[in-house]
Parts: structure tokens; sequence; C-alpha cells
């Protein structure tokens, strides 16, 4: 079982419990905070050690995609259960790679999907609901990249083309979204499970994560790789970065301004940023703004997936227009002005 102290020290009792009331034989590892090969690799040896023969990744995405990762090079089985509901990294047969420090660094492929997934919702609802807020970010962005992956016959993160059926989870998962999460938000801030909690919990986690594996990522997630080259953004959400991916991608398509706006208002409302500010950027840092579109545009990004060429300087563009113009959607919407976003080193 691996888990962070802070998860363990919330489950940890019941997971132990459970357990061993059932006979079974349990070693508890420390996960050490970013899914880095390093760290990866120090699993697999507590694996071999341990002569383990299931790995059980207890916490969010990053716990997740380390305990993926070192089950899959220490040839055993692994499963996940997700204490919090904010990325759609539980269910897919890939791993995000981080830095020490934070940054990208690669996606890691397996040739199957997790042997467990198991979700408790009341435990979902005990975390803080910014947790469930971000994975309503990474969710939504699902469909966009789906959508451009689709038009562009692009390659899926599952390797293949995509599907209908991968495309229409992926559009599922959006309007699952946008009729529930509001609701979902405001029963988890008082850490009630209501239906509309239910269905969040699975858009954020199965729908989303069976979405993007096989209806592909594009534009919004590239863009979130490229947000995490500036030390700015160090500190945010996963979900939080792949939204300012989301309204930009939107930028870059030309899609209609009423959809932009729309997007823009109801993620503000969920309490997703939409501007640049929001992470700790400005719109006339040109060198931050260039050093992200650099990394989102590196050959093999997915950003290649969108049905049309994206050069580096378009997306220089598009990111710093967001700014001005999300303020504005917020103003005519009568919402609060973005709040600054302070890296915390
Ligand atoms: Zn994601």
């Amino acid at each position: 079982m691996v888990a962070d102290d802070l998860v363990w020290g919330f489950v940890g009792h019941d997971v132990e419990a459970s357990l061993t009331s059932a006979g079974l034989p349990m070693h508890r590892e420390r996960f050490n905070g970013i899914p880095t090969a390093k760290e990866v690799d120090r699993l697999v040896e507590v694996i071999k050690t341990t002569g383990a023969d299931v790995a059980i990744a207890v916490g969010g995405g990053s716990t997740i995609d380390a305990v993926k990762a070192a089950g899959f090079l220490a040839g055993i089985r692994w499963a996940n259960c997700p204490t919090v509901a904010s990325t759609d990294a539980p269910c897919s047969a890939l791993s995000v790679i981080y830095t020490e420090t934070g940054e990208f660094s690669e996606y890691r492929f397996f040739p199957r999907n997790p042997d467990l997934v198991l979700v408790d919702s009341q435990i979902v609802a005990n975390a803080p609901v910014s947790l469930l807020i971000a994975g309503v970010g990474d969710a939504l962005a699902t469909w966009l990249e789906a959508r451009a992956t689709s038009r562009s016959n692009s390659t899926t993160m599952a390797g293949g083309l995509p599907t209908l059926t991968g495309t229409a989870l992926a559009q599922l998962s959006w309007d699952v979204l946008w009729e529930n999460a509001l609701p979902a938000i405001d029963a988890v801030l008082d850490h009630q499970v209501t239906p509309a909690v239910e269905k969040v919990i699975e858009a954020n986690t199965l729908l989303s994560g069976l979405g993007f594996e096989s209806g592909g990522l594009a534009a919004a997630h590239a863009i979130h790789n490229g947000l995490t080259a500036v030390p700015q953004t160090h500190g945010l959400a996963h979900g939080q970065k792949v939204n300012i991916g989301s309204v930009t991608q939107l930028v870059l398509e030309g899609a209609p301004t009423a959809d932009i706006r729309d997007f823009i208002e109801f993620t503000t409302r969920v309490g997703l940023p939409t501007t640049l500010t929001e992470v700790g950027l400005q719109a006339d840092d040109i060198a931050s703004l260039t050093t992200i579109a650099d990394a989102a545009t590196v050959p093999g990004e997915t950003i290649h997936s969108m049905p049309f060429e994206v050069r580096s300087a378009d997306v220089v563009s598009a990111l710093a227009s967001i700014e001005r113009f999300a303020q504005h959607v917020r103003e005519d919407a009568k919402l609060p002005k973005p709040v600054p976003y302070v890296a915390h080193h």
C-alpha cells in the first residue's frame, strides 16, 4: 500500500483494520510526493524486497501514477484506491512522470489498465473541495481534446485511432459536469454525498479516464505540460493548469465567442482559474509565455493532434489573449476579480 503521510493519517487505520480482518498481510510504504523516475525505481525495490504481489495506490493522481509505473516495472498486479477525484489518472494505462522540481518529464505507457479502481465516495467528499474542483477541470478538457483528436483523426493515448465509444464517453463526461458540477461542489463543501457528487466522481475518474485514453489528448494537456516548465505555476493542481489549457485551446481553435465565454463563465463559477493572473503569470511576460509555448509544442506533444498546425508563436498569442478576455467575461457576469497566484517554493 503506497500512500503519503497525510492520506494515511485519514484512511490508514481503516485500511489496516480491514486487511487484518481479512487475514491479508500488508506493507505500507510512504510516497515521497512526486512521481519521478527515481521514486518509481525506489518503489520497485520496495516491491521486490517485501515480495509484494499487488501494489495498491491510496491517494491522488501523483501516488497513483508512481504505483502504476512501479507495479508494471516489477511485473506484479496493481490497483488504485483514489481518495480524491482530482484527476483522471486512476483508470488509465499510462503514468505521467515528472522531474524532481515538478516539470513534466514523460508519459509512460503500459500494456494494460489497473486491475481494480476502488472509490469510496464518502472519503472523496471528506477531502477538501478544491481537489474535486481540480478534477472537474481535468475532466472538462477531455471532451475538448477528444473532439479535436476526432476531427484530425489523430492517434489517441491508447495508441490507435479514436473510436466512437471513446469520443462519446469524453462528451458524456462534459455533459455530466455541466449538469452536476456546481451542486456537487456545494454538497462537498459540507462533506455530503449526493447523486450529483456520485456523478461528478464518475465523470472525473472513469468517464474522463476512458475518454482521454481512447478519445485522445490535444492542446489543453500539452499547454498544461508547458505550464509546468515555469516555476510560477508550481504548486497548482493538475486540473487548474489544464483549465488554462482548455481556455487557450478554444482560442486556438477559433471557437465561437459564445462558447469561449460560456466556458470561462462556467469554469470560473466552478472555481477554476481562467486568467493568467490566477496561475502566477502575466500577459506581457512574453519570455515566460514563450518558455511555456515552446514546451507545449515540442515534437511528439499532443498539441500536434489538433486538426491544424500549431506553432509556438500561436500558443503565446492565445495564452496572452485570455487574460483580458476572461477578465471582461467575469465583469459582464458579475463574477469576482481574479486573485493573483504566488507559487510557494
Ligand atoms: Zn489530465
